[in-house]
């Protein structure tokens, strides 16, 4: 990489594309002129006020979001969703219903009990979240208020292949771990919400778009801050929005319109996928965690023979320059987290590593 950077697999926070950071850092003490650092500025300030907008705006464009749609800049991470989502939207009948493919989904879904009656429309814990259920399997309640389901499971590295039909019932999805990684039919959807820290920005800012209708309707008791409509009233500035966390967002932005879009990445995120399954597909150490039908393109878990082995893997694979590859501790084995701004290098690397390893050992 012509630095002393690592190739680094973290599933979160993680890699940020490499003249992205460098822009930020050219621009730290002194963002274009202004005299100061875009995190010294008031977030109402001309020149914040135009990354604000020029990000949101961009936002829009490559993800292509609809009109009646509305793009929030919040805080509180994915997980605070997991209680917005339902004090916003449960009070129309009092259900809804959740797919529970992943650790992230679960927790979603038990903290939606709080607020109404939640049917668990599928789960995927008889396997240990292997797979994703199909259309078929899933059990829909026509009068749920929404259906909530997590679009790829970080963890368990899986993937929905698909979009459910749930015919009128909105769908709200939580897409953290591929946001930005193909395009969306945005209008499938009633809201999409992400923490940006896997593969959009750092750490502090989440996304919510929120189809409009679906605002204005929250339980009685719903805090201020938690409440959709005081966002989309206020341009999510309703108090101080993660200003450094929209500027960086704005930046990777500019980055992934030079790499195609959403569709550019889709074919580039696709690739990096395809080649590290065929690799450790054709190997007679390893294999995958996940079934072949619902792998992940952002989140590659996978195992050798023994857990000996995995740690001799591990930790050579460090020493190479390949860090944060250990599995998390519900899947154990390995992870490689390869978000849009792992660069393909990163994993073609790795993958002769992996080869290498497979052939010594
Ligand atoms: C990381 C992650 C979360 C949790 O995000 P926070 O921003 O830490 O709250 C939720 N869902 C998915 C799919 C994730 O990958």
């Amino acid at each position: 990489m012509g630095t002393d950077r690592v190739y680094n697999f973290s599933a979160g926070p993680s890699m940020l594309p490499l003249e992205v950071l460098e822009r930020a850092g050219s621009e730290i003490t002194n963002y274009q002129g202004s005299g100061m650092s875009v995190m010294e500025m008031s977030h109402r300030s001309k020149v914040f006020d135009k990354i604000f907008q020029d990000t949101k705006a961009n936002f829009i464009r490559l993800f292509h979001v609809p009109d009646n749609y509305k793009v929030l800049f919040l805080q509180g991470g994915a997980s605070s969703q997991f209680s917005m989502i339902p004090l916003n939207l449960i009070g129309k009948t009092g259900k809804a219903d959740y797919a529970v493919t992943g650790n992230f989904a679960n927790v979603a879904y038990k903290e939606a009990k709080k607020y109404g009656t939640i049917n668990l429309a599928a789960s995927s814990e008889d396997k240990n979240h292997t797979y994703i259920p199909t259309q078929e399997q899933l059990k829909l309640d026509p009068e749920a208020s929404y259906f909530y389901y997590c679009a790829n499971n970080t963890i368990y590295g899986t993937e929905w292949q698909y979009v459910p039909d749930t015919g009128d019932v909105p769908i709200v999805c939580d897409m953290s771990s591929n946001f930005l990684s193909k395009p969306v039919d945005v209008s499938k959807y009633g809201i999409i919400f992400g923490g940006a820290q896997k593969n959009l920005a750092p750490a502090g800012l989440t996304i919510a778009i929120v189809r409009e209708d679906l605002a204005g309707h929250e339980l009685p008791y719903t805090p201020l801050m938690m409440n959709y409509k005081t966002m989309i009233d206020k341009d999510s500035m309703y108090n101080t929005p993660p200003c450094w966390c929209i500027y960086m967002l704005g930046l990777v932005l500019e980055w992934l319109d030079g790499q195609g879009g959403v569709e550019g990445m889709e074919k580039i995120k696709h690739g990096k996928a395809e080649l590290l399954y065929s690799v450790l597909d054709d190997s007679k150490l390893f294999t995958c965690a996940a079934e072949k039908d619902s792998r992940s393109d952002m989140n590659v878990t996978f195992r050798s023979v023994s857990e000996e082995l995995d740690a001799k893997f591990v930790k050579e694979a460090t020493e190479a320059g390949f860090t944060n590859l250990k599995g998390h501790r519900n899947v154990g084995g390995m992870r490689a987290s390869i978000y849009n701004a792992m660069p393909v290098e990163g994993v073609e690397k790795l993958a002769d590593f992996i080869r290498a390893f497979d052939k010594n050992n």
